[in-house]
């Protein structure tokens, strides 16, 4: 049989792993993996930390059925992805803390001015306020020309920072909409 990269890693992985007593603990390491992934499906990602953009494969176990919520069980690096073959680094890692984490935040909050507290807010509530803020801030700062008198039609004072796992879509669609509402400062970490 010809070796693939996946089964080279695995074997990598395993091979050559003795316990103090001198046992042989590759067979009992590869069985616990295998049972860990034995039923789970597979989705490939990319892991959402840093720009160098690793793959990664997430197990979820779940038969897809309609009354079972999937859980994702296992993440590892993808063997088969060109950036980091198989590898991740201590964050990437820890990804499975990530997605299965109570304290993960799923909705909006807001904090008001002069508070010291976070509250929840609904997404279209969110949405409505962004939208107000956004075209208050532009109507009270619009720069229409430069201290030379030359035109110039920006606002500096809205920024847009984009994050890490934002795919060229949508950073198509950020710089279409900020440079529309005449916004300079732009930066993100895009690189799906
Ligand atoms: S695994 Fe580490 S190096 Fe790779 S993308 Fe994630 S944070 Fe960056």
């Amino acid at each position: 049989m010809t070796p693939t990269r996946r089964t080279f890693l695995k074997a990598g992985a395993t091979g050559g792993l003795v316990s103090a007593l001198g046992f042989d603990l590759s067979p009992a390491y590869a069985q616990s993996r295998e049972l860990k992934i034995s039923r789970t499906t597979e989705t490939r990602s990319t892991c959402p930390y840093c720009a160098v953009s690793c793959g990664i494969i997430i197990h979820t176990i779940g038969d897809r059925a309609k009354n079972v919520t999937p859980a994702v069980v296992h993440v590892e690096g993808d063997p088969d992805h060109p950036i980091n073959r198989g590898t991740l680094c201590p964050k990437g890692s820890s990804l499975m803390q990530d997605i299965l984490n109570e304290r993960r935040l799923l909705k909006p909050q807001v904090r008001r001015p002069g508070s010291n507290h976070w509250e929840d807010i609904t997404w279209d509530r969110a949405f409505d306020e962004i939208g107000r803020h956004i075209k208050k801030t532009r109507d009270d700062t619009f720069v229409t020309t430069d201290t030379q008198g030359r035109t110039v039609n920006r606002v500096e004072s809205i920024a847009f920072n984009g994050g890490c796992t934002d795919t060229n879509e949508f950073n198509y669609l950020v710089v279409k909409t900020m440079r529309s509402l005449g916004v300079c400062y732009l930066e993100n970490q895009a690189r799906v």
